[in-house]
């Protein structure tokens, strides 16, 4: 089998540690596969560069962020490499530019556009193991450009798409995916199987245990994805097209997403063509809008409630500063104390009243819901953010989950 095995940061946070990966992909190899491994830099790395380059500014000229981030991972790649090499095996490591990786211009959040998978099935015909440095890759001009945090995951399904892989091991340091973040809720159960899309929907909505962008294209490429601990060989979860799925919970997981900020714009004009300009003029600054709530206007004036993920506040403040300074929003407010909540479940697709439990639990709880969206397969709440564990450990007894 070909295999891809990506290696998280607390699975190669310091040089025992990625001894052991080294050890787990010689016993690979030693069983007869061909292995790619691709690795993400050292737990806790990329926050430490991250907090360098703030030392100077808090917005740090992003191609720059780039070359300093991409740099986390170009290290475990070569460690591993030497580690490898020393136990005798063949091995070559890669940056994303070696291993082909071609991604659009869109500094720190980039999306890979192709992969010339060329040198690395060159290494693996010379009988390598390839090592590629995860989170990274270059744009048409060759400039080195990285995948948005948790981008190493991308980079693993985008691997073995390209190559074709068998199985995408994603290996961290929990044994799988759960019903809801273990370290949120000790009695969360562990998952055999769970569908793209249901999976898709966790991460996107905050279980960062995958990035939402690597489900979305194991989906589309049609990948095997496991995900699994590089701690304990205790079998993973495989993530799934929903067919191969036999019995479906009605809800199957709870997220928790602490990094989202609530926006809520007073005395906007009341005009036709008001939304588009103001959400037009975010998506051009690359801010990704989640829920949006405009109440019904009066007085040739509305309001707009909005969030966004916490890292793109500071674009989301320049682009409405300057709706502010027009006077085609009155006032504009910021408050990054809130968080959001959501249950998902395929299962809800059919059946009733999964949205008016959720909300009940957070009734019973006293939690204010200041906002709610839904979609076919989620409900989600926004709250304070003080309430978040209380809120995740309430709706994961309310749906059974522990059972
Ligand atoms: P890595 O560094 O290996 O990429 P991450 O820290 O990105 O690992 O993701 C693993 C973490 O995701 C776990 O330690 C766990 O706390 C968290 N997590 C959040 N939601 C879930 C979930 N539903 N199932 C499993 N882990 C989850
Ligand atoms: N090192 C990067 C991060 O911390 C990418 C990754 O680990 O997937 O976000
Ligand atoms: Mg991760």
């Amino acid at each position: 089998m070909l295999i891809v095995q990506k290696f998280g940061g607390t699975s190669v946070g310091d040089v025992e540690r990625i001894q052991n990966v080294a050890n787990r992909v010689s016993a690979s190899v030693e069983e007869g596969h061909q292995v790619v491994v691709v690795v993400s830099a050292m737990g806790g790395e990329t926050n430490k560069l991250v907090a360098y380059a703030e030392s100077f500014t808090p917005n740090p000229v992003k191609e720059e962020m780039d070359m300093l981030l991409s740099s986390g991972e170009r290290v475990t790649a070569s460690l591993l490499s030497i580690a490898l090499n020393a136990m005798g095996h063949k091995a070559t490591s890669m940056s994303g530019r070696r291993a082909g990786i071609v991604t659009d211009a869109v500094h720190t959040k980039a999306r890979i556009e192709s992969i010339d998978a060329k040198a690395m099935k060159d290494a693996l015909g010379e009988g390598s193991i390839v090592i590629v440095a995860g989170f990274q890759g270059v744009n048409s001009q060759g400039k080195v450009t990285t995948l948005g945090r948790g981008g190493s995951d991308l980079s693993a399904v985008a691997v073995a798409g390209a190559l074709n892989a068998d199985l995408c091991e994603i290996y961290t340091d929990v044994d799988g995916i759960y019903t809801t973040d273990p370290r949120i809720e000790p009695k969360a159960k562990k998952m055999n199987k769970i569908s793209y899309d249901e999976m898709l929907e966790l991460a996107s909505l905050g279980a960062k245990v995958l990035q939402n962008r690597s489900v979305e294209l194991a989906k589309k490429l049609n990948v095997n994805l496991v995900t699994r601990s590089s701690f304990s060989y205790a079998e993973g979860t495989l993530i799934t097209k929903e067919e191969n799925i036999m019995e479906q919970p009605l809800v199957s997981g709870i997220a928790l997403d602490k990094k989202q900020s609530r926006i809520s714009l007073e005395g906007v004009m009341d005009r036709p063509g008001i939304a588009s300009d103001i959400f037009s003029a975010l998506a051009e600054k690359d801010v990704n809008i989640d829920m949006i709530i405009q109440t019904s206007g009066h007085d040739g004036s509305t309001s707009m409630d909005f969030t966004v993920s916490g890292d793109e506040l500071t674009d989301a403040k320049k682009v409405i500063d300057g709706f502010v300074a027009n006077n085609e929003v009155q006032k504009a407010s910021y408050d990054e104390n809130i968080c959001k909540v959501s249950i998902v479940g395929v299962g809800m697709k059919s059946h009733t009243g999964v949205a008016a439990k959720a909300f009940c639990t957070m009734a019973n709880e006293n939690i204010n819901i200041l906002m709610i969206s839904t979609s076919e397969i989620k409900v989600s709440m926004v709250i304070e953010e003080k309430y978040a564990e209380l809120a995740v450990r309430a709706l994961h007894g309310a749906y059974e989950l522990d059972k």
